[in-house]
């Protein structure tokens, strides 16, 4: 089910004195089972490129197609609905009496067996980590912030989507929280989830991602390997993307006059090499 965006653009007020070019001229596409980065500084269109993705908004012009059906044409429900959409602070969307309930939101409308929904949050709820026992008649206000936001991404699971796109998801969580955040991902990917991260985070996108799309002002300016990508200081610095650390200490051994290979951005490529520089 691969995700293409052909020349789309999108506007806010389009018309008006008020107009933005959100989204310009974007082409890309994405295959079944990647786990793509999109980075780049407030402003520079990521959320409202999410947005098309999912079919919540309509280009101004281009298209965007899953599985070659243009998303804008209608009776489309299903195809839709095989994209689920994260969005920010997720857990402040949170609003029904417990967390079963809000995680079957979702699914009003779609017609299934009482039984079939019982099931499907159940399955939603330990994917996230979460035991449906102990908190699924709770509250979700009373669940910690890391646990809110996994209840909230179970509310999407549940949709069964093939693509998940999650729009900051690691904001505001404590380091631990972070990291389980980030494993999870991880493992919906390595079960076949194509995933699109969208992050300021640089490191948990070298860790995690294989391939990066740099947004500028609404445009692709990069579209590479990961590893590649953070390759490209200034073009990064332009678009106010900071290097992972493993970078950062790359980068620091090459001034110091290292030899070291213009791809180094994950702890696992640099650790070889400050082994030999400790052996030295
Ligand atoms: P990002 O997620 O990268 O911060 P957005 O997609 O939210 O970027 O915003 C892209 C541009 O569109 C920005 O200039 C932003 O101010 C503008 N924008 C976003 N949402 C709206 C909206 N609802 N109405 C008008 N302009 C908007
Ligand atoms: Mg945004």
């Amino acid at each position: 089910m691969p995700l293409s965006f052909e020349s789309v653009s999108f506007s806010y007020a389009p018309g008006t004195a008020f107009e933005v070019a959100a989204v310009r001229e974007v082409t890309v596409r994405i295959d079944d089972g990647e786990y793509v980065a999109v980075m780049g500084r407030t402003g520079s269109g990521k959320s409202t490129l999410s947005m098309l993705g999912a079919g919540l908004l309509k280009p101004t012009s281009g298209r965007v197609l899953i599985d070659n059906h243009d998303l804008a044409e209608g009776r489309l429900s299903a195809i839709r609905r095989r994209v689920g959409v994260v969005f920010q602070y997720p857990e402040r969307q949170l609003f029904e009496s417990t967390v079963k309930r809000d995680v079957a939101f979702a699914l009003r409308g779609a017609h299934l067996p009482e039984d079939e929904v019982t099931a499907r949050v159940h399955n939603a709820l330990c994917t996230v980590g979460l035991d449906p026992d102990e908190v699924g008649d709770s509250s979700p206000l009373a669940l910690s912030g890391g646990q809110q936001r996994r209840v909230a991404i179970a509310g999407v699971l549940v949709t069964r989507p093939t693509l998940l796109i999650l729009d900051e998801p690691t904001a505001g969580l404590d380091p631990a929280g972070r990291s389980s955040f980030l494993e999870l991902v991880d493992s919906l990917n390595a079960t076949g989830t194509t995933v699109v991260l969208i992050s300021h985070d640089s490191e948990a996108v070298a860790e995690h991602a294989d391939r990066l799309l740099l947004l500028e002002d609404g445009q692709i300016v990069l579209d590479s390997a990961t590893a590649q990508a953070f390759g490209h200081v200034d073009l990064l610095r332009r678009c106010g993307v900071g290097l992972p650390p493993a970078a950062q200490v790359a980068q620091l051994l090459k001034t110091v006059g290292r030899k070291l290979p213009a791809d180094v951005c994950r702890y696992d490529d640099l650790f070889p090499h400050l082994l030999t520089l400790a052996e030295t």
